[in-house]
């Protein structure tokens, strides 16, 4: 029986397992099958590219730790760069994203901002060769076969299926506008857990 989920606490608990079960998969992962993984600290196309999508879960989680970790004026600049991104990313397509150049709001000076508590879709991102990278062609670049791991596979779907479960909005949602919702609007979370739907902007593909 999936946990049932009436409270950001147990929003928290989901995800921070999703979070730390998938990290432990993807290390062991990449460990026995010796991969190569050409991410390294600086290299930050991707984060300029890519469009990084997130459940709504996982925005409600990170929405709170950015109000666990920052001052109210602090807040109120990364909601001015979510804002300006969120304009920009508005009704893009995958690839009208990617020409953009948007920079993710939360790469500060070549680094992620919240890091430890990324979106899953930046977890599982790895690229193989770095020289791809700075052609630009990131997308063309993963190790795909991260997404086929029975065992990767098996803890993404459980954190899916207890999102089902719950009868709660699962649809993937772009990272800025998502964040930029749970941030700012208060009454957002209740009517999540009353299990209203549409509340983040369709993806358009
Ligand atoms: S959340 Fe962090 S890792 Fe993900 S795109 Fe933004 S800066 Fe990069």
């Amino acid at each position: 029986m999936a946990l049932s989920i009436k409270s950001i606490q147990d929003i928290n608990k989901v995800t921070d397992s999703l979070y730390k079960h998938s990290a432990e998969a993807i290390k062991k992962f990449v460990t026995t099958n010796k991969i190569h993984v050409a991410c390294h600290s600086g290299c930050d196309t991707c984060c300029k590219t890519i469009r990084i999508e997130v459940l709504p879960t996982e925005a409600f989680y990170i929405a709170e730790k950015l109000k666990e970790s920052y001052s109210s004026e602090k807040l109120q600049e990364i909601i001015m760069k979510l804002e300006n991104n969120n304009s920009k990313a508005l009704n893009k397509t995958l690839n009208e994203y990617g020409n953009q150049r948007i920079e993710c709001a939360f790469l500060v000076n070549g680094e992620c901002s919240i890091y430890n508590y990324r979106p899953y879709k930046c977890r599982a991102f790895l690229a193989k060769d770095a020289d791809f990278c700075k052609k630009d062609q990131c997308y063309t670049n993963q190790v795909e076969a991260l997404d086929y791991d029975p065992v990767i596979h098996k803890i993404v779907m459980k954190y899916i299926n207890t999102i089902k479960e719950n009868n709660l909005e699962n649809e993937p949602a772009e990272l800025h506008n998502a964040i930029l919702k749970t941030l700012t609007d208060d009454t957002l979370l209740e009517k999540y857990l009353n299990k209203e739907k549409g509340m983040f902007d369709t993806l358009k593909f």
